[in-house]
């Protein structure tokens, strides 16, 4: 039987997602997605399904959020025949770029984008493995768009809706596939 026979629906895809206690600080609870990433069918129908809530949009480009947002990105981008752009965690991108400060769910940090990778006008979807507070999704928001980006909208494979970051970023389309 082929990945793509074995039927699989989004409430079996929650048994993919593993949650480990106090990782990687006490109180918190780490989703972890690996048991989903290993398993084809499973990667697959997820790809698939966020990709699905993008059907007939015009998109030019997909942003993926270092580091597990890199991991849905660009197959996203393949699917939707876009392109791929990273932002990426502060000192990692070696051409000109434009940086922006933000608070996580545990800690604090920053994200940088290449100055020309994001053009005026240009429809992007920003992708990351999960949405907590929505402070990480809500810096890029703020980035691309400082760089003349049009977001049509936001994709999660997780969303942690007792965090409300839906609420922080209720001007945007969201889409996430397993709710917490
Ligand atoms: P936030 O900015 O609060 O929406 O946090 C989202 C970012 O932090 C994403 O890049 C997630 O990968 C990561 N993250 C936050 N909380 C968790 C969690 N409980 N489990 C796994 N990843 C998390």
């Amino acid at each position: 039987m082929s990945a793509k026979e074995v039927m699989l629906n989004v409430q079996q895809l929650r048994e993919f997602i593993r949650d480990i206690p106090d990782f990687p600080k006490k109180g918190i609870i780490f989703k972890d997605i690996t048991p989903l990433l290993k398993n084809g069918p499973a990667l697959r129908f997820a790809c698939d399904q966020l990709a699905k809530n993008f059907e007939g949009f015009k998109i030019d480009q997909v942003v993926g959020i270092e580091s597990r947002g890199f991991i849905f990105s660009p197959v996203l981008a393949y699917l939707l025949g876009a392109g791929f752009v990273p932002v990426r965690k502060k000192g990692k991108l070696p051409a000109a770029k434009e940086a922006v400060s933000y608070a996580l769910e545990y800690g604090e940090d920053s994200l940088e984008v290449h100055l020309d990778a994001v053009k005026k006008g240009t429809q992007i979807v920003i992708v990351d493995d999960l949405l907590a507070t929505g402070g990480t999704a809500e810096a890029v928001i703020r980035l691309v768009e400082k760089l003349g980006a049009s977001v049509l909208g936001l994709a999660f494979l997780v969303e942690l809706k007792f965090l409300n970051g839906r609420e922080r970023l209720r001007n945007y389309r969201i889409d996430s596939l397993i709710q917490y």
